[in-house]
């Protein structure tokens, strides 16, 4: 491995900084942004113990005792664009995370080349990487579309939980100062080629995009779930971080059934390296099988 490359983890094997990918004449990059892991606490699922999640947690080869999490930021190249999908944690989860420009270099992309960048929810992993530690545009040039819903609801609403009223208020000072802020409604073409599904729950107007070109179908389903050992193969458990939980249940039993139906290639941003796969059917829930990474 040579200095600078993300470290070899569960939830990046191979200690991978990117991955890449060909469907017809849709180019997917998966970059690594970072991994992160916490203390496991009881209140991690709101219906489900500590003690299961530990036992999900080491039969899936995960350390003991720790909650693992990591971001990976989708690209790509469609329809004549090469767009982003949300911005990673930036300066913010440094030195963990953060990795995203020098991954994206890595895999031979500049952000300069970039087209548009688009957001799938405002939580602070997948926006933070927009803005600097001061609050200054990253990616002043490039139009940033987001969900009409999620913006309206972290821009207006008087029901901010409490735990989340300091990421609204610095979401509150940015992104309504900044011109190149583009809303998308539920089911838009943002782009050529890249449609909005609306998959709330995980957050108020937490939308995925469906990426299509000919025959191929690539869904990036942003957080409708977390790592796969856990509410893919268990839809129906409440995570904390799911902001409204019995909506993010039903908005991913719904989109994993449409997925494993429809045979849609997915990404999932907390998925681990590669991050993208096909959805399939378990005896119960649903799990993923990665694509192999060349
Ligand atoms: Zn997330």
């Amino acid at each position: 491995m040579t200095s600078g490359s993300p470290e070899q983890g569960p939830l990046n094997r191979e200690g991978r900084a990117f991955a890449r990918f060909s469907f017809e004449d849709i180019e997917v990059f998966q970059i690594f942004e970072g991994s992160v892991s916490r203390e496991l606490d009881a209140a991690f699922f709101s219906n489900v113990s500590a003690e299961t999640v530990e036992t999900v947690l080491q039969a899936n080869g995960f350390p003991p005792g720790r909650i693992p999490n990591s971001y990976t930021v989708t690209i790509a190249r469609i329809g004549g664009s090469l767009v982003m999908f949300d911005a990673g944690l930036g300066e913010h989860g440094r030195p963990k995370s953060g990795q995203l420009l020098a991954n994206m270099k890595a895999a031979g992309l500049d952000p300069s080349g970039l087209s548009a960048i688009v957001v799938t929810h405002f939580h602070p992993d997948h926006i933070f990487g927009l803005m600097t530690a001061n609050d200054e545009q990253v990616y002043p040039d490039l139009p940033i579309y987001v969900p009409a819903a999620e913006y309206d609801f972290w821009t207006r609403s008087d029901a901010i939980p409490r735990q989340r009223q300091a990421l609204a208020e610095r979401i509150r000072r940015t992104l309504p100062q900044w011109s190149n802020i583009v809303r998308y409604e539920n089911d838009a073409e943002i782009l050529p080629g890249l449609t909005a599904i609306a998959s709330h729950g995980h957050s108020a107007g937490h939308t995925s995009v469906l990426l299509s070109s000919g025959a191929a179908q690539i869904c990036v389903t942003g957080d409708v779930t977390n790592i796969p050992p856990f509410n893919m193969h268990h839809p129906q458990w409440y995570l904390a971080a799911d902001d409204d939980p019995q909506q993010a249940a039903s908005t991913r039993e719904r989109m994993l059934d449409w997925a494993a139906s429809d045979g849609v290639i997915c990404t999932g941003y907390h998925w681990g390296m590669p991050g993208i796969g096909r959805v399939v059917r378990r005896a119960a829930g649903y799990g993923l099988e990665a694509l192999e990474m060349t």
